[in-house]
């Protein structure tokens, strides 16, 4: 069976996300999106939060497992027995940290974990979860970047009501 794990912090999760994570479930048997508890970033949502947005998310897709880690993600894909990880690449300033952290794992693992790039479809190019933030905060319209669950409560976040 061939499984694969899509890490990330989904602060909180978008349209592009979600992109990869559908065609992800059409390439692998089975996909854990696998939300990330890291010291160095400071969330604006909870990981429960962030958890709960992404299973309602993706209720549709039957191969498609959310779950959250902390700590290096070699180790949990050790854990977890996972070789696959995928990323999501918008453009060319994603490229350069994203080979790093690719080339990092690969020899940290010594060649168990290796990562599998999914370009974004262009209509989500642009998108990301600070954008959508910085445009919630401010009260304008982010319903062509998230669910509306996930609007709702990036409004509520911000004090706001839609
Ligand atoms: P990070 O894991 O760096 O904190 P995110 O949680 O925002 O970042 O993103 C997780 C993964 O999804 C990364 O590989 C990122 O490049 C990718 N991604 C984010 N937004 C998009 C998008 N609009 N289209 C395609 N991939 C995306």
């Amino acid at each position: 069976m061939k499984v694969a794990v899509y890490p990330g912090s989904f602060d909180p999760v978008t349209y592009g996300h979600l992109d990869i994570i559908k065609r992800a479930s059409q390439m692998f048997d089975k996909v854990i999106v696998a939300v990330m508890c890291n010291s160095a970033k400071t969330p604006l949502f909870t990981l429960d939060e962030r958890v709960k947005m992404i299973i309602e998310s993706v209720s549709e897709l039957n191969n498609v497992y959310v779950e959250s880690f902390s700590g290096l993600l070699i180790d949990y894909c050790k854990k977890e027995n996972i070789h696959i990880v995928i990323r999501g690449l918008r453009a060319i300033t994603d490229f350069e940290y994203e080979l790093q952290i690719a080339q990092t794992n690969k020899e940290l693992s010594h060649n168990e974990v290796d990562t599998v790039f999914l370009t974004t479809s262009l209509q989500y190019s642009y998108l990301s979860s600070s954008v959508v933030k910085e445009v919630a905060s401010y009260n304008g319209d982010i319903t062509p970047c998230v669910p509306d669950f996930v609007a709702d409560t990036l409004y509520k976040k911000y004090g706001f009501r839609k």
